[in-house]
């Protein structure tokens, strides 16, 4: 792992764990004090959580971040995604380095309105695997939290690995307030059956679920404009139903989302009026809305 410190860099697995030792031998409890104050600048602190990998939850995120700064909301992007982070390729910053300064590391600067921070980022060369146990993971954890200067924001985004595993339940720890978390989900029971073990997780770890996208959803041929449900369709909305959650919506599945994400230009971006957009918009507006008046 590398990150850039003060025009400075250091490499491999054992950056972060030095920075960290050093960090917890040198300020003790001051650290807490440093995470209340980053996370006190922060307003609303959004998880996004699937049961399986692949589903697309590293997109919605992505796409939840932009949708949210074109809004005009202050928003910062955290990737978690320790073993598999994505959104350095989605935005098409691989490769950004990373300051840091003595109040701790600048994130990543997509847009006026949007901020980002991955270990993508902090990686020297993008194919090095992270080999982290439980306890590891949850400094690191805790030192990002500590370590970025968002500043003040209206929303931080963060993208977890799938599964129940250490990260969300090191939030769950480190963040009391958080304000809920998106579950993403693909239609077939497969993934169905796993994202029921995340929102059991939830309800666990009292974070409240704020709704299921249900994601590639039904495919809309490019040539006749008919939708081929490849994997089902509805089984996320049922199972929110069943399980007392909130359904958020759809997303069909669409080719320009994987040329978009290849690309590394976020959809909402590139196709602001095509159909995907507009409902992922309106799936936005009603979590804003949710979250805004806090139901
Ligand atoms: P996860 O974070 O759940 O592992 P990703 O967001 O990385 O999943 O998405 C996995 C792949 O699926 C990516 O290539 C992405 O472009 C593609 N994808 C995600 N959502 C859709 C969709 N609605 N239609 C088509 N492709 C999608």
């Amino acid at each position: 792992m590398s990150c850039s410190r003060e025009g400075t860099s250091c490499s491999s697995g054992g950056c972060a764990t030095s920075t960290m030792e050093n960090h917890s031998q040198a300020e003790g409890g001051n650290a807490d004090n440093e995470l209340r104050e980053r996370m006190g600048k922060i307003k609303h602190k959004i998880l996004v959580l699937s049961g399986k990998g692949g589903v697309g939850k590293s997109t919605v995120a992505a796409n939840v971040a932009c949708s949210l700064a074109v809004k005009g909301f202050q928003t910062g992007l955290l990737d978690v995604d320790f073993h598999g982070p994505s959104i350095p390729t989605l935005l098409n910053l691989e490769g950004r380095p990373v300051y840091s300064g003595p109040a701790g590391l600048m994130p990543v600067e997509y847009n006026r309105g949007l901020k980002v921070m991955s270990m993508g980022f902090l990686l020297k060369n993008p194919d090095d695997a992270v080999i982290w146990r439980g306890p590891l993971k949850m400094q690191v954890m805790k030192q990002l939290l500590e370590e970025v200067m968002w500043g003040d924001l209206d929303y931080l985004i963060m993208d977890f690995p799938p599964g129940t595993g250490d990260e969300p339940l090191s939030i769950a720890q480190l963040i009391p307030d958080v304000d809920g978390a998106i579950i993403v989900t693909t239609p077939q029971n497969l993934s169905l059956n796993d994202v029921r073990k995340s929102i059991h997780f939830c309800h666990q770890v009292k974070i409240p679920v704020l709704g299921v996208i249900e994601n590639m959803s039904g495919f809309i041929c490019p040539h006749c404009q008919g939708v081929i449900d490849v994997f089902k369709k509805g089984g996320g909305e049922t199972m929110a139903e069943r399980m007392g959650v909130p359904f958020l919506g759809r997303i069909p599945m669409d080719p320009d989302i994987v040329e978009a994400s290849d690309a590394g230009v976020p959809f909402m971006g590139t196709q602001p009026v095509s159909k995907v957009s507009v409902a992922f918009d309106g799936m936005v507006d009603c979590l804003v809305g949710k979250i805004e008046k806090n139901i």
